[in-house]
Order: structure tokens, then sequence, then C-alpha cells
């Protein structure tokens, strides 16, 4: 058959006038001679036909019958319309058939070739005898009928279903190599690479063998015609391989494929490749995987659609259906576009054709995973997760699969999750965080700050006289009341804060990376703000609320800073309400504390831990005040003073954070605090200088058997540096001026020890 629309090698071969006697030279095994007589004589039987026979050729039928099954009839068709091209069809499929054997081809492709090359002409028997049988030139139209035929064979090829890998082979025959036949889609290696292979044996044939218009051509001559459009209308390398295969002594080869054949062929091996699946335009043989296939799509849950690249809709399973309610009976064929769903993004936003993600990986050839809103027909909003996936041949892109996952389970999961999470961490009245996400934050708050040296602070606020608002208006007029002043926190707020209702009508504020002067004015501001407002549950009459701020500061515990705070509130309320009082000295401590900074030699008392000569530049009496404010913040008692010597009792709890069998330890500090007036040059004269008091200070653990405790004296440390940030004390850098001998103590103690020096 022609395989070009200018054919350099039109019609088709005769018979090869040497195959007899190539036959009948070769050496043959006795067990085999019954065969070989009999592919001998079948291939003289063909030879006898002559050009434009059409008597059928009942010789050949056993062994067509062999290769083909159930599609012997189709070339006892062309038989009939054709001997010639009956048995150039048989000599190209046995030649192909001893090629493929010979560069190692699977089985299962060489078969489906041997087939494809049995019946690429089958198409002919719908051309006019005149031009089949037309001795010249073809004129342009009797080509173009010619063109027609090779598309027939598909067409029959496909009615009988034949499998898909022999039709593609039939189909590919007719390319050109490089492209420049019009009417294929394929190309150099594109084209399956049976057909590659059935395009240079076919034009070898025809060109080899005696043609209505011309005579056979040489071996030689016709090999020269196949390089000489190699690259072009054939595979270049293909072509040297046939050259080298041609070589062999091609009736050599086809004898011995037609002795294979007619020897090892079962009926069932023939029929293998037809098959009606029913699916996929009924071209498949009844593959048990498509059916597979086509119940998981059918019983799947999840949409399916899938889209080629001209974005045409070939599959819409029950489960799209389902999420869109479009059948897919109504959309399959159509083009695919997100407002056939009415996509939304991440954002609500409807999306464009021109951002359509499936058109997107179709381009790109890259994956998408969203979470999408589309709109089905009923109106409903579906969040889903789309999957598209690109589906890629070895040549380019050929569509995409694009899977709907309903995610409204999902989404009412993370909306339960999130609810819950807020029940447990805000307060239902306000929505600040409530009393329990304080205690979690707070101390991991504090923690993190004294690790990283930054500053942060503490406000805490409550509602002045609240009972008699709630008294007066009605406890509803109350919780606008407790919403207000919870709205200007909030507001008042920075990132990384934390604004928490502590209790009834009391807030905190915690401020991250916030010293206790910018706190105090934050609480200033948010004071004048409440008091300046006016409430219409109040019928505009004030309210106002007190402020207590405090910042972390060295040797601070989360509970002591959080007293302290609370002392500043109470303060205060003391002091009058509606105002901020701000308590603690902050972080900017000068920090390090030399252990026996004060004696060289270690103390002979056993049970002294540390002893430290400080000075503060406060008067006594508010060194004793805030002594008494350091001493209520860690919840210790003054066990006893006389005259400038006290004895406090300080617990330190384990904090949260450290280990459970740590147990509280006790500590005892002896203390003296003496105030002295330092008179400078300029004083001179003047009835009294500048007030400081000098602080002398021991710590022992109050039980002994603490003193075997690994962490005592980083304990003791943390207490000292507690004592030192409340009273704002520093190493005293004069410790032996300004103080007359301790009075004798009749005890032997440590702390006489200590106080004669
Ligand atoms: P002070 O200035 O000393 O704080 O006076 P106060 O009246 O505010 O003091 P107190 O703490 O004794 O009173 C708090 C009142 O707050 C008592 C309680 O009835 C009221 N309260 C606590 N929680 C709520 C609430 O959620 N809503 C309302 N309306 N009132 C509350
Ligand atoms: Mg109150
Ligand atoms: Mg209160």
């Amino acid at each position: 058959m022609p395989y070009s629309s200018e054919p350099m090698f039109p019609g088709w071969s005769g018979l090869e006038s040497s195959v007899g006697a190539s036959a009948s030279q070769e050496p043959v095994e006795e067990a085999a001679v019954g065969l070989v007589w009999e592919v001998g004589s079948l291939l003289e039987e063909l030879e006898g036909a002559g050009i434009g026979t059409s008597a059928p050729c009942p010789g050949t039928n056993r062994l067509v019958e062999a290769r083909l099954g159930v599609g012997a009839g189709l070339f006892t068709a062309l038989q009939c319309k054709s001997r010639p091209a009956a048995a150039h069809a048989l000599r190209v499929a046995m030649t192909c058939s001893g090629w493929a054997e010979q560069l190692g081809l699977p089985a299962r492709d060489r078969e489906a070739l041997e087939i494809a090359a049995l019946l690429h002409d089958v198409g002919l028997i719908g051309l006019p005898d005149e031009v089949l049988l037309k001795p010249g030139p073809l004129s342009a139209q009797e080509r173009e009928l010619i063109d027609t035929a090779r598309m027939q064979t598909v067409e029959i090829l496909r009615a009988s279903c034949v499998v898909p890998e022999v039709l593609e082979i039939v189909r590919y025959a007719g390319a050109w190599y490089d492209g420049s036949r019009a009417g294929y889609d394929r190309r150099g290696q594109g084209l399956p690479l049976g057909a590659r292979m059935l395009t240079i044996v076919e034009a070898f044939d025809a060109m080899t063998n005696e043609q209505v218009y011309r005579a056979a051509m040489s071996r030689e001559r016709a090999l020269a015609e196949l390089f000489r459009c190699a690259g072009s209308q054939f595979d270049p390398y293909l072509v040297e391989q046939f050259a080298l295969f041609a070589e062999t002594g091609l009736s050599t080869v086809r004898q011995a494929v037609a002795g294979r054949w007619l020897e090892r062929l079962e009926p069932a091996a023939g029929n293998r490749f037809w098959g009606f699946s029913g699916q996929f335009g009924g071209t498949r043989p009844p593959d048990i995987l498509d059916l597979f296939i086509g119940r998981l799509l059918e019983n799947m849950y999840d949409g399916v659609i899938f889209i080629d690249t001209a974005l045409r809709i070939l599959l819409w399973n029950h489960g799209a259906e389902r999420l869109s309610g479009i059948s897919a009976e109504s959309i399959t064929g159509r083009s695919w576009s997100p407002g056939l769903l009415e996509i939304r993004d991440e954002k609500g936003a409807l999306i464009e054709p021109e951002e359509c993600p499936v058109a997107c990986t179709i381009r790109s050839g890259v994956q998408s995973l969203r979470r999408l809103t589309l709109t089905g027909r009923s109106g409903r909003k579906v969040p889903v997760d789309v999957h598209i996936i690109p589906v890629a041949s070895e040549r380019a892109v050929e569509g995409a699969i694009v899977l709907l996952h309903d995610a409204s389970s999902e989404i009412s999961l993370e909306q339960r999750c999130q609810s819950l999470h807020q029940q447990a961490t805000l307060d239902p009245l306000t929505q600040v965080g409530n009393r329990a996400e304080f205690e979690r934050v707070y101390e991991a708050f504090i923690h993190t700050h004294l690790e990283r040296q930054l500053p942060c602070s503490l406000i805490i606020c409550d509602l002045d006289r609240f009972k008699q608002i709630n008294d007066t208006y009605g406890h509803q007029a109350g919780d606008e009341v407790i919403k207000a002043l919870a709205g200007l926190l909030k507001a008042a707020a920075h990132p990384g804060d934390l604004v928490a209702r502590y209790g009834g009508e009391e807030f905190v504020l915690l401020c991250a990376n916030c010293d206790n002067a910018s706190a105090a004015r934050r609480a200033e501001q948010i004071r004048q703000a409440f008091a300046q407002l006016r409430l219409p549950c109040l019928g505009g009459a004030p309210v106002t609320a007190s402020f207590g701020v405090t910042e972390v500061q060295p040797g601070d515990t989360p509970e002591t800073m959080l007293r302290r705070a609370d002392r500043a509130l109470l303060l205060a309320k003391s002091r009058g309400r509606n105002r901020v009082v701000q308590l603690g000295a902050g972080a900017d401590l000068r920090e390090g504390l030399p252990l026996w900074n004060l004696f060289q030699q270690k103390p002979p008392e056993a049970d002294i831990l540390l002893q430290q000569r400080l000075v503060t530049p406060v008067p006594w009496s508010l060194a004793m005040e805030k002594l008494r404010g350091f001493v209520a913040d860690h919840s210790g008692r003054i066990l006893s003073t006389q005259n400038d010597q006290i004895q406090v009792e300080i617990d330190t709890s384990p904090s949260r954070t450290r280990r459970a069998s740590d147990r509280p330890m006790t500590f005892l500090l002896d203390l003296r605090m003496k105030e002295f007036r330092q008179t400078r040059q300029a004083d001179r004269g003047a009835a009294f200088g500048r007030a400081q008091t000098k602080i002398q200070v021991a710590i022992a653990p109050k039980r002994s058997r603490d003193r075997r405790r690994t962490d005592v004296v980083a304990r003791a440390r943390e207490v000292l540096l507690s004592l030192r940030a409340y009273l704002m004390a520093d190493d005293d850098p004069q410790p032996d001026v300004g103080w007359e001998p301790a009075p004798e103590k009749k005890s032997k103690g440590w702390l006489a020890w200590l106080w004669r020096k």
C-alpha cells in the first residue's frame, strides 16, 4: 500500500520471485521436513497468485488463522480483493516478525507488529479496482483515495475490536519520521516502534517486488532509497538496523517465521488480540485492570474528573456528580472552566478562567493541592480539597486528573477544636484570656524573659467600688463596665502581650519586653482613658479603676512578681483608688554576686551559705519598707527585730518548672540595717548630708539537713539577689565605714561571729 501522499514507492509488491528457490536451498532438520514443505508450498502458492488475481488462496489460511485468530476473516477479505496485496501483507508481516525477533523485542510487541503488518492494508478492500490496478501514475484525486484507504484500515480494525497497540501501529505506519506528513500528531521517537519498523519493511517490500506500474527494484537500490529517505520518511537508526538485518536473507527469515507460526501458535494465541471491552470507545479488550479502575472510579466518594489538554472533560464520576449536582451525562465532552462549579479561592474570591488551576497544572506539569470552595447546582457551598495531578506520556502532558475531596467534615472538626480551645482559654464575657490561660502562660513568660535578660512587666488592675456600681445600676450594667475595661486593655496590648481576666473585676496585662517605666506609662494611659469613659449603661456616670505595676527583677519567681504587683494594686486602692502604683526596682540592677565578697576566708559557722555588705541609696525607713515588701512577696516572716538587727525567715517554693522531687527550702536571713549620712565636701556644715542605708546580710538554711542539698547555694543566691533588688542595694564600696561594733551576742551562733567583724 502507498505510504505517502506523494508516495515514493506507490502501489504494492507482487510476490518475491526467489522465495521458492531460496527456501529449497536452506539446510533443514529431518523432523521439520514436513513443515518446511508446507511453508514452501504456501509461499509458492502466494507467488503463483500473480498481480490482480483475486481468487482466495487456501494454502495461507492455516498460517494466517494461526496468527490472526478471529481476525483472519479480515485477511481473507483482503485476499479476495487482491491476492498480491494479501501476499505483500504476509511477506511484510513475516519480515517484521523476523526483524523484531532479531532486535529482541518482547514477544507481545512482536506479535502486535505481526498482526498490524498482516492487516495494514485491509482498507484496500474499499478501493475501486481502477485505482488499485492502475498501471500508470496516480492522479491527485486517486492518491487521496489511497490515503483514505489507510484511514479505512484503522476504522475496520477499530470496529473489529483489535487491541489498541495494534491499532496504534497501523494508525502511525503512514507517518513520516520527521513529522512532515500532514494528518499525524506524532513524530520521531513519539511514533510507535512497531509503526516505524512497519513503514520501512513495507516500503522495502513494495520496492523489491513488481508492481502493476513498475518493475521490481534491486535489493541494493531499494536499500539506497531507504537510506536516502532516512531521517525524513524513516527512522534513520532503524534503516541502518534493517539494512543489516536484510543481509541475512529475507526469504530465510520468512520461512523461519512461517515455521514458528505453524508450529507454535495455538488458536487462542491469535485471539488474544481481539475483544470488546465496552469502554473507552469499545476498542479495548475486556482488560481486567480497566474493570477494576472503572469500578473504583464509580464507587469513589471523592469526585474524580479527567480533563484533556484542550480542557475537555473526559470523565466525571459519581463523586463529582454528588459534589456538584451536575450529571456526568450532561457535562462529559464539554469544556472545563472554574466557573462550572463557581470555584472560589482560599479568600472566597471567584477563580477566573485565566487563573484556572487545572489549566495551570496542564501548562506547568506541576501538581497542586488547595482548599477551595465550590458551589454546586443546589447552591450549597462546599469546601473541597482540590488535588490536580498532571497526566503525562513520554512526549507531553496529556491532561490532568482533578480529585475533589469534600472537606466539610475536616472544617467542622477544625472549627470544633478551635471553639474548644477558645472555651478553654478565653473568658466568655470579655473574650480576653481567662485565669487558666494566664497561669499557663505566665510562668514560661517570666522565665523566658529572665533567661534572655529582657525586661517584662505585669499590670494588674481592679475596678473601683464595683460593688456599688452593681448595686446601683444592676449586674448587666456591671458586665458592660467589665467589658469596657477589657476592651481598653486589649487595645493597649502589644504583640506578645497577654490580657487576661484574673478574677471578677480584676484584670492582668502581661507586657512583653517592657520595663516598669513604660508599663506604668501604659497603665496610666489606660487609667485616664477609662476614667474619661461615659458609659450609657451607667447613665454617663464615671467609673474608675486602680492599677498596680511591676517589672521582673533579679531573684524573682513568678509568684514574687505577682505578689508585688498585687501589693502595688492594694497600695493604689489604699492611697485613694483611680491611680497607678508601681513597685520594684526592675531588672536594671548590677548583677553578679561574688560569694564571700566580704571575707576572704570561709566563715567558721558551717551553716552560713552567703554573706554580703550592701548599700542602698534610701533612708532607713524606706529601706525597711522595701524589706517588708520583700518579706511579704516571698510569704516570709520577720522573726525578730532588735536595734538594727532583724531576723527574717523566707520560704522558697520550687517553681512549677522545677522537678517535682524538689522540696520547699526555708532560709534564715540575719540582717543589720543602719542609716548613715555621707556629707559631701559641698555639704560640710549643713545639718545633714545624703541618707544611705548600709546592710549586712548573712543567709543560712533553717534546717541543717538542707545544707546537703545540691541546689542550696543556688537557691540562697536567688534569695540574696531578690533582696538586693527589693532594697535596690548594691555592693558597699566602703564596707567598714559607718558601723559601730555590733553588740556582743550571748549565744555563740554564727551571727555573733559575723557581727563581731
Ligand atoms: P474596690 O474599689 O475596693 O475594688 O471595691 P469593689 O467594690 O470593687 O470591691 P470588691 O472586690 O469587694 O467587689 C467586687 C465586686 O465585683 C463583687 C462582685 O459582685 C462583682 N463582680 C465580680 N464579678 C462580676 C461580674 O462578672 N459581673 C458583675 N456585674 N459583677 C461582678
Ligand atoms: Mg474592685
Ligand atoms: Mg476585686
